[in-house]
């Protein structure tokens, strides 16, 4: 007999959806200068969500002038006591409304239900209430008696986790005093405008937090004004290359989180169910869309028959399609060119000798979808063991000894994050100290907790994000 789950639909009238959305900039939610807007889908069945307004250097103008206005009159000024409360207000708000925005968040972005509800919305509030608690004690926070803020803060988001990196930039912004103008990812507008709306609720004052959505152009108009006086930016190393060029010289103060090709290190001593269950996590999670996904699974040779066995065992049992489904585990790619990127590293893997695997699974007839992939036989100067594919696609290489693993790790111009499996404490610090990465997960992968600083080396970016680490980049020190 055939066994399978009965659909687990979400409901999703929770959430009600304008067919049109403004900027919102100094408190309110008003159209771009020049009328312009944008259209968002539901990258899982390509429906039309809304049209989006889209700002451009007059509006990005508008927003930074509110920001400045607020930080000088209102934000700056206030106690940071005070400044407390609203970032408690917002938390608790947000946990209020969470199933409409994880709701939102699935539609807009195409991510599982499962996720957006239990990992983006809950750690977006856990990361305003650990913020909350900052904002009156950053004199204790290592950073001299009075550390000010830095003023107005341009902040530019991807699109992988839409909320959870608008929660990322403005919680620890806000706690030290800043104000500031974020701009979201084009693909993915919806969720930061939601929180827009909670600012209103929340009785936030006007301009200390602006909406600007649009496209790259927005961005830039952000980066090049100069009424900014930080820029803290996540998405491509490409981008951020631009954006570092374009701030160079200027004054203002810059922090990138950029890309990465992590790599998740076997041991043949780890538990290898765990480890199992560590891999699919690490490269599955939100479609792969993580730019600190263990991509790169270096596995010992001893084990590697076995390990690559069960994995493909464990991914036959993922479910891939309806994001709104509760029992999903694999929703939609972001966009259509997100999924031509996937698809044209997978065919360089094969063209450049790899093996590749995916399970039997249909995909839905409408939308953009990308199976999980593994790819064996990989060798490291394979561009899908070099480049980041930002999709559910993995790479295996192998390895004998401990230095050939670290060796193997560090080959990349990236790094981000990194996990290691293996049952001896000692090696983990060992490995650990070897690592070139900002982040090494030991025995688990893609944890986050908003007082555990995250960022990157090298072509991954620099300055942290979380922690006390994270407030330093908002704190003129
Ligand atoms: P981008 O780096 O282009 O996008 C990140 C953000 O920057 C978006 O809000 C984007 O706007 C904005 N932006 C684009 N161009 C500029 C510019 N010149 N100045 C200022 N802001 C700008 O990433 P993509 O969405 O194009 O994705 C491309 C690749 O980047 C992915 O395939 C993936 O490999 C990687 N990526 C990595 C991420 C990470 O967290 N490390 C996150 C996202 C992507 P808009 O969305 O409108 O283009």
């Amino acid at each position: 007999m055939v066994w399978d789950y009965a659909p687990a639909p979400q409901a999703r009238d929770i959430v009600s959806i304008a067919a049109k959305y403004g900027l919102f900039i100094d408190g309110e939610f008003a159209p771009s200068a020049s009328g312009e807007t944008f259209v968002t889908v539901n990258p899982a069945t390509e429906e039309r969500l809304a049209d989006v307004a889209a700002a451009g250097p007059a509006d990005v103008d508008r927003a930074v002038r509110a920001a400045r206005a607020a930080h000088d009159r209102v934000w700056g000024p206030m106690p940071g006591v005070q400044r407390a409360k609203y970032l408690y207000r917002i938390a608790r708000i947000l946990q209020e409304r969470a199933r409409e925005f994880a709701v939102l968040e699935t539609l807009d972005n195409g991510k599982p239900i499962r996720e957006s509800r239990d990992v983006d919305v809950p750690l977006a509030a856990a990361h305003f209430f650990y913020h909350a608690g900052w904002a009156d004690k950053l004199e204790y926070a290592g950073f001299g008696q009075a550390p000010q803020p830095l003023g107005v803060a341009g902040q530019i988001i991807p699109w992988n986790f839409p909320l959870l990196m608008a929660a990322w930039k403005l919680a620890p912004a806000l706690a030290a005093g800043n104000t500031c103008v974020l701009k979201p990812a084009e693909t993915t507008p919806l969720s930061a405008l939601l929180l827009a709306d909670v600012c209103q609720q929340a009785d936030l004052p006007p301009g200390v937090v602006n909406v600007t959505t649009g496209a790259g152009d927005t961005g830039s108009a952000l980066v090049s004004h100069p009424g900014v006086d930080k820029i803290a930016f996540t998405g491509s190393t490409e981008v951020g290359k631009e954006i570092r060029r374009a701030v160079a010289g200027t004054g203002k103060r810059l922090t990138l989180e950029l890309g990465g090709k992590a790599a998740n290190v076997v041991f043949d001593d780890a538990p290898l169910d765990q480890a199992v269950e560590g891999i699919v996590n690490g490269i599955f999670f939100n479609q792969g869309h993580v730019c600190c996904a263990g991509s790169r699974l270096l596995v010992q040779e001893s084990v590697a028959g076995p390990v690559v066995e069960r994995l493909k065992r464990r991914i036959d049992t993922l479910r891939l399609g309806d994001p709104l489904d509760k029992n999903t585990d694999i929703g939609a790619i972001n966009s259509r060119q997100q999924l031509d990127k996937i698809r044209e590293l997978s065919a360089a893997g094969e063209a450049e000798g790899a093996s590749r695997w995916s399970p039997q699974c249909q995909l839905p007839p409408r939308g953009y979808w990308f199976p999980p992939t593994v790819f064996t036989g990989v060798s490291q100067s394979n561009r899908i063991a070099r480049e980041e594919i930002f999709g559910p696609v993995l790479s295996v290489l192998t390895f004998r000894t401990p230095d050939e693993a670290v060796v193997k790790a560090n080959n990349t111009p990236y790094g981000l994050s990194a996990g290691v499996w293996t049952e001896k404490g000692s090696r983990i610090l060992w490995m650990a100290q070897r690592l070139r990465s900002g982040v090494v997960w030991a025995n688990t992968f893609n944890r986050f907790d908003p007082a555990s600083p995250f960022g990157g080396y090298r072509e991954s970016g620099f300055g942290r994000e979380g922690g006390r680490h994270g407030l330093e980049a908002y704190l003129d020190v």
